[in-house]
């Protein structure tokens, strides 16, 4: 039996994730790694222990790509969840939350004026996002992500009739994840932050993409160490 006293305080300190509660009292949803104890020990921001926060990482970096990051509900406040990193280090940045019973999100919100608006979603139809592609670009681009687990984010890609008319963008095959917080169903899946940061090697510069990788390193270890496990080498 849930405990909704020990919520309060959650939604106090974690105002990010303020939605959490109120869809756990509507219906149960996936396990939530954010401890409903000692909160205040834990950062708002990137919710990691204050001994491991990842916030000042990498200094926020200004980038002419704007990143918007679709998550589901269910996934947002896990601590494996790295598309929620996105805002920590890009400030032209956003994240999004869909699926939520009580705060419905339109898509179209998604979209901005002024920008190329592409998809990043690996369909049948998606162009690989190049150099060649990315040089005849005549405006920057608002690159929008859907996240969450891989049904969640496909989802997202084939419901969302706002998007339908945009072009999708996958990310040419390249190294392996070096994601090791949960098991790849396919072994050239990649991580939603690891497919920013290779995006933004294309639209951005190859040295952007370099810090974004040390971050996510940096990021994931923590994460490791706090689970007792090996961290990168
Ligand atoms: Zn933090």
């Amino acid at each position: 039996m849930m405990n909704f006293h020990l919520l309060i305080p959650v939604a106090r300190v974690i105002e990010t994730f303020e939605f959490i509660v109120s869809v756990y009292c509507i219906k149960k949803i996936p396990k939530v790694t954010v401890p409903l104890k000692n909160i205040e020990n834990y950062c708002q921001a990137c919710l990691m222990p204050l001994a491991s926060c990842i916030c000042q990482v990498m200094p926020l970096t200004v980038t002419d790509t704007r990143v918007t990051v679709v998550v589901h509900y269910s996934d947002s406040a896990r601590l494996s969840n790295s598309g929620k990193w996105v805002p920590l280090v890009l400030e032209n940045s956003e994240v999004m939350v869909r699926g939520l019973i009580n705060a419905t999100l339109d898509a179209k919100q998604c979209i901005q004026p002024g920008y190329h608006n592409l998809v990043l979603f690996p369909d049948k139809d998606s162009i690989p996002l190049t150099e060649d592609y990315c040089r005849n670009l005549d405006k920057p681009v608002n690159l929008i992500v859907p996240d969450g687990n891989w049904n969640q984010a496909g989802k997202m890609n084939r419901r969302e009739t706002s998007l339908a008319h945009l072009p999708r963008v996958h990310i040419p095959l390249g190294k392996p994840t070096r994601y090791r917080l949960r098991k790849a169903a396919h072994e050239n899946w990649i991580s939603t932050f690891e497919a920013v940061a290779r995006a933004l090697g294309f639209l951005e510069s190859k040295e952007l993409q370099r810090q974004l990788e040390v971050f996510f390193d940096t990021a994931v270890d923590r994460i490791l160490y706090l689970k007792g496990r090996k961290l990168s080498e």
